[in-house]
């Protein structure tokens, strides 16, 4: 019953208007449908084929959250059914997903993911990149996808105020580009997700501003697997 207690001890941590993805990757069914059980329906895996299984066995009242980075060629399998894609990065990638979406007559939400660590990651976009994609002519084209907010990722690191600091910047551009759009003829644009926390900070994101939180290991214990 811990899975149980452990949603329930997050939930009450978080305001009512902030989103719990529980991040199931590596975790078997039975974890999953523990959760399920215990009311929650929002869960996050990071491999496209993981999460593909998982569906077909559970209950499809079910969002899926793919939060992982993205391989392009296996969009195509999870596009009938993914709620929310968190790790995109490029016009390239928002391309793919648009053009498997509209096979299925779906759009298919999207966030960009940021980069903020102030360690070395190849993944994400600085904040000028993501300016690029929003003001686009091709991101217009995409009718597909709906662009609605943004994900960000701290630094691997103790130190509390570097985090902080961290997430604290994703929020001030989040609000910022929030102001600039809020008019935007771009009508695949509407920002209102900002995803950043995990199980080791979310505390730290929600001070900061964060409304959708992914927590996974808080949730269903250690990893049965490295990623
Ligand atoms: C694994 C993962 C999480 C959850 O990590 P925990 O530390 O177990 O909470 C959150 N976000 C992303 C992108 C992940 O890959």
């Amino acid at each position: 019953m811990f899975i149980k207690d452990n949603l329930q001890t997050i939930k009450e941590t978080a305001a009512k208007d902030v989103i719990l993805v529980a991040v199931s990757k590596t975790k078997p069914i039975a974890d999953i449908k523990e959760a399920y059980d215990a009311g929650h329906k929002i869960f996050g895996e990071n491999k496209i084929q993981e999460m593909v299984q998982k569906y077909e066995a559970l209950p499809k009242d079910i969002e899926w959250h793919m939060i992982g980075h993205l391989q392009r060629n296996k969009v195509k399998y999870m596009a009938h059914f993914v709620s929310l894609i968190h790790g995109v990065d490029s016009l390239k990638t928002l391309t793919e997903i648009n053009k498997q979406a509209i096979k299925h007559n779906r759009v298919i939400p999207c966030l960009l993911q940021a980069r903020i660590a102030q360690e070395e990651t190849k993944f994400g976009l600085d904040f000028e990149e993501i300016e690029q994609i929003l003001r686009s002519d091709d991101l217009k084209a995409l009718e597909n996808i709906k662009i609605v907010g943004l994900m960000g990722m701290a630094s691997f690191t103790d130190d509390e105020d570097q985090i902080s600091s961290e997430y604290k910047s994703l929020k001030i551009f989040f609000e910022k580009l929030k102001n600039s759009n809020s008019d935007s003829k771009t009508l695949n644009i509407k920002l209102d997700t900002l995803s950043m926390g995990m199980s080791g900070d979310y505390k730290i994101a929600l001070l900061n501003g964060s409304n959708m939180i992914r927590v996974g290991s808080a949730i269903f214990g250690e990893r049965n697997y490295i990623t």
